[in-house]
Formats: structure tokens, C-alpha cells, sequence
């Protein structure tokens, strides 16, 4: 194969090379760096699927890219045609009555935010990357985020999906349907594929109603140990309307505040935990502004805090006022790859029972202390469904690094965890595949990939050791 095939199928202007290429020599941790073969710039399915085709007959490997926000190497390309979704950008439709989006694979995760809430109705998935992710990088990792808790991760908010094969052919999942028992789940299956199986090129998704009001707090406690009793307590007040539940401990807050001075910081003496909590209402009963011009759902919130000030089981608490302090608390939240990352880090993702994060974080600092003790562990954590960021910053590197993310691994696996929660493997969790996965698994995975991908063209060398 040739430049010039791709060329051919594409078009000069959509095969990039050189110097063209810049944007896509990196990820976004600047962890792993490389040099494609070439960038190419498909505009639709057919154009993936000459781009495969090709590929496929000269053997060549393909890396599927879509913002290039992931946090785990997985798109990594030295010597590979990357193909870049970025021009398959178009919402093709937004159906209303059925709440469902059809997208392509390279639309921006905000861009279907704004699209759905002008329809009002949400496609309830957000995080920081949002500005620049693509809704192909979230079906491929089966991105979380912090809404896991009201409405699910990536696999929850599918209903369809069209996947272009290692040679080319388009497996059409492009289903409406909410029921639809017709064999294996291909469309499950490709999604948290991390471009191994196939590129994803597009998608119909669930769409939710926008919630009318939000109550957003900062909540700051001395310790975790009453902070699952807040969430329940929240529950069953709203009747399950709590959208987010996000720890960030004092660490994490004073790095926050160094990186950013002229921000205002909610508490006037540091706390130990701080909690962001928010609710949101989609009835209007729940969401009208009473005489207060409060609506019910911002005094739900501060009838839980209140009791539990009083009960001193909180020791401070702060409710946005306005949707300009809403977002300044998100901010702190939201700046989650930046606090963790503004020093040298080892990036850990995990997963724990609801009620062993304590457990988790007790463990792995003293793990952490025996190990390193200059080493610190930086912690955020979507609470609510027990993923704990656990990153490290340490200079160690080589096997001492991986030494200490294979410890913290191991903690949260000691208590029934997973080793990846939402970043997907790529190539930074693969040891940990190797180490910790039940070998039933992989060789049931490498027969899959093997299915799908007999010449092991696309995205070699991640996800599966
Ligand atoms: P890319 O980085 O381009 O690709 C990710 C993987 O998917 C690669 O393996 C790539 O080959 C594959 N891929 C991409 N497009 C396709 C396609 N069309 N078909 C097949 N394979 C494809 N993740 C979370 O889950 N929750 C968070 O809270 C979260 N917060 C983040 C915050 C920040 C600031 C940053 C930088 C990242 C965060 N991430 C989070 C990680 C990242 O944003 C997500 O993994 C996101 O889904 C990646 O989307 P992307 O378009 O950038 O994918």
C-alpha cells in the first residue's frame, strides 16, 4: 500500500502528513508520544470504509481517534494510519417524542449538550473533556462521568450503533428499539471496544428530560464516614434525583487553589472532605420557584444538610445561589485532569464497592507511604459509584512506577474493585489485563479479536495483552 491509495480514496486534502500531523503526535497526558504513517480525514461511512479497506489489504495497522482526551494511551499510532473521525461532526437528527439523538461519531460531546437542551431534553453524560471529546471516544471507552449514578454510563444510553470492520464491511446496529432480543449483544460488545474491533462511525442515543432546576452544594466534613448516609438520605428525600456526588479531599482543594489563585474557595477553614452534591428536578412540582423563590428542590437539599449540621455529622455547607456560583463549584471539579496531573503522575482509575472507599483510601495510602515516602497520593472521586481517581504524583519511573500502580490496583482489587472503572486500558492498563484479569476472559477476548480483526490491524497492541 501506498499514500497514494489513501489519496485516491480520499482525496489530497484529507491525508495528512508531515508537519500536518502535529496535532496528532500526543495524547493528552503527554505520557505517550509518536509518528503516524499518515492522518487521514474521512468526511463519512464509505470513506472509513475505503480507508480499512485498504488498510486491510496491505496489512496495515489503524488507530481510530477521535478528541484524543483518553487518559490511557489508547491512541497511540507510531507508524499507524490514524484515522480521525473529526469531520464526521453532523447531529443527522434529534427526535423529541422518542428521545433519541442519531449522531455521527465525530460530533463533540458539548455539541450534543446544546443540541438536546434546545430540544429541552439532556444527554446526561458530562465531564471535563466535554468541550473536546467526541461521542466516538466515549461509545469506544464507554466513558462515565459524573452523572454514572442518575442515569448510567455509556453503555446505558445507546440504543444503536454502525461499526465499520477491520476489511471494511459496515455492521449496521443502527436499531431505535428499546427491546431487541436478536442474538448476541454486538452493539455492547463494541462499545468499550477501544477501536480493537471496529471504528465506530455512528450512534443513535437515549436522550433524558432537562432537568428544570438544579440544587448544588459544596459539603464539607471532617471525615467519609457519614458521607454514603448523606447520599442516601438524599435519595430518599428526591426519590433518586441526585445527578452527581463528587468527593474531593483537602489535597486535591489546596492544589486547586494554587493552580488557581483568583478563585474563591467555598470554606473558610480547610476541610478534610469536601463534598460536591447536586440534584436535579424534571417535574415542575419539584422545580417551580416558591414564595421564597426557592424551588422544592433546593429545600429538600437544605433540609437534608441542615439536620446533619445540627446532628454535626457535616461541619459546613454551602447551596449555589446563582448559576454563576453553580459553576465556579464545578470548576474545582471539572479541573480534575489538571490537579492531578500539574505534578508527575501515575494515573489511577478504579472501582470499589459503594461502602469499601474508605476501606480503599486507608489501604492504599499506607501502601502508598511503604512503598514511596515521597510519594502522594492525589485523590477525586466520582463517589456516588465508587470510582476513586487514586493518581500518585511521584518522580519514581520504570519499574517503580509501575510497582506503585500495580499496588494501588491491587488494593482496590483485595476489596472486590475493578483496576479500570471508566478510562478504558489502552496501553497504560494493559499489564494490569495481563496480571489481573481471569485468563478464561482474555482468551475469550483474544478469540473475539480474532473474530473480528484476523489480521490484527486495528489499534494493535492495546487493550488486550
Ligand atoms: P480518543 O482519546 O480520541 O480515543 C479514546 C479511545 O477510543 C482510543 O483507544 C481510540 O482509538 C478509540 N476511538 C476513538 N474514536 C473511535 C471510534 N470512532 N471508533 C472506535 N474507536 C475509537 N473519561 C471518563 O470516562 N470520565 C471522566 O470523568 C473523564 N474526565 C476527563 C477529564 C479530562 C480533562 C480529560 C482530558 C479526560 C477525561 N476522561 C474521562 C477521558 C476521556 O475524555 C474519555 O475517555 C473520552 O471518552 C475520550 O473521547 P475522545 O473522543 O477524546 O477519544
Amino acid at each position: 500500500m501506498s499514500i497514494e491509495d489513501l489519496r485516491n480514496a480520499l482525496g489530497d486534502a484529507h491525508v495528512l502528513t508531515g508537519d500536518d500531523m502535529a496535532p496528532w503526535c500526543r495524547d493528552w497526558t503527554g505520557n505517550y508520544r509518536w509518528t503516524p504513517l499518515c492522518v487521514v480525514r474521512p468526511a463519512d461511512r464509505d470513506g472509513v470504509a475505503a480507508v480499512l479497506r485498504v488498510a486491510h489489504q496491505a496489512g496495515l495497522a489503524v488507530v481510530p481517534v477521535g478528541g484524543n482526551t483518553g487518559l490511557s494511551g489508547g491512541t497511540e499510532a507510531q507508524g499507524a494510519v490514524m484515522l480521525s473521525l473529526d469531520r464526521m461532526n453532523a447531529i443527522r437528527e434529534i427526535r423529541p417524542e422518542a428521545r433519541l439523538a442519531v449522531v455521527e461519531a465525530g460530533v463533540i460531546l458539548s455539541t450534543l449538550h446544546d443540541a438536546a437542551e434546545a430540544q429541552d431534553l439532556s444527554f446526561p453524560m458530562t465531564f471535563g473533556a466535554q468541550g473536546s471529546c467526541t461521542l466516538g471516544g466515549i461509545l469506544a471507552t464507554n466513558a462515565g462521568g459524573s452523572n454514572v449514578l442518575r442515569y448510567g454510563n455509556t453503555r446505558d444510553l445507546v440504543l444503536g450503533l454502525e461499526v465499520v470492520l477491520a476489511d471494511g464491511r459496515v455492521m449496521d446496529l443502527m436499531s431505535e428499539l428499546h427491546k431487541d432480543n436478536t442474538g448476541l449483544n454486538l452493539r455492547n460488545l463494541m462499545i468499550g471496544s477501544e477501536g480493537v474491533l471496529g471504528v465506530i462511525t455512528a450512534a443513535v442515543l437515549k436522550l433524558v428530560p432537562k432537568p428544570k432546576a438544579y440544587a448544588t452544594a459544596l459539603v464539607g466534613m471532617a471525615d467519609l464516614d457519614d458521607a454514603l448516609g448523606l447520599l442516601n438520605r438524599l435519595q430518599a428525600v428526591t426519590a433518586g434525583q441526585v445527578e452527581a456526588f463528587e468527593f474531593m479531599p483537602r489535597r486535591y482543594v489546596e492544589e486547586y487553589a494554587r493552580l488557581h489563585p483568583e478563585a474563591r474557595l467555598p470554606f473558610e477553614a480547610p476541610q478534610e472532605v469536601t463534598l460536591l452534591i447536586e440534584l436535579g428536578a424534571t417535574a415542575p412540582r419539584d422545580a417551580a420557584p416558591g414564595p421564597d423563590g426557592q424551588p422544592p428542590i433546593a429545600a429538600y437539599l437544605e433540609e437534608v444538610l441542615g439536620e446533619m449540621l445540627e446532628e454535626e455529622t457535616l461541619a459546613d455547607a454551602v447551596v449555589a445561589q446563582t448559576e454563576s456560583q453553580r459553576r465556579a463549584f464545578w470548576a474545582m471539579r471539572e479541573a480534575a485532569a489538571e490537579v492531578c496531573t500539574s505534578r508527575p503522575a501515575i494515573i489511577c482509575d478504579v472501582a470499589v464497592p459503594l461502602d469499601k472507599v474508605v476501606d480503599f483510601l486507608g489501604r492504599a495510602d499506607v501502601r502508598l507511604a511503604s512503598m514511596d515516602p515521597d510519594a502522594a497520593g492525589i485523590v477525586v472521586a466520582h463517589l456516588g459509584d465508587g470510582n476513586v481517581h487514586y493518581s500518585v504524583w511521584t518522580e519514581a519511573t520504570g519499574e517503580a512506577r509501575n510497582a506503585i500502580m500495580e499496588a494501588v490496583e491491587e488494593e482496590a482489587l483485595a476489596l472486590g474493585g475493578s483496576f479500570s472503572a471508566e478510562h478504558g486500558i489502552g496501553i497504560a492498563k494493559r499489564p494490569a489485563m495481563a496480571r489481573f484479569k481471569d485468563p478464561v476472559a482474555l482468551e475469550a477476548m483474544r478469540g473475539i479479536k480474532a473474530a473480528f480483526d484476523p489480521k490484527g490491524i486495528l489499534n494493535p497492541g492495546k487493550v488486550i495483552p
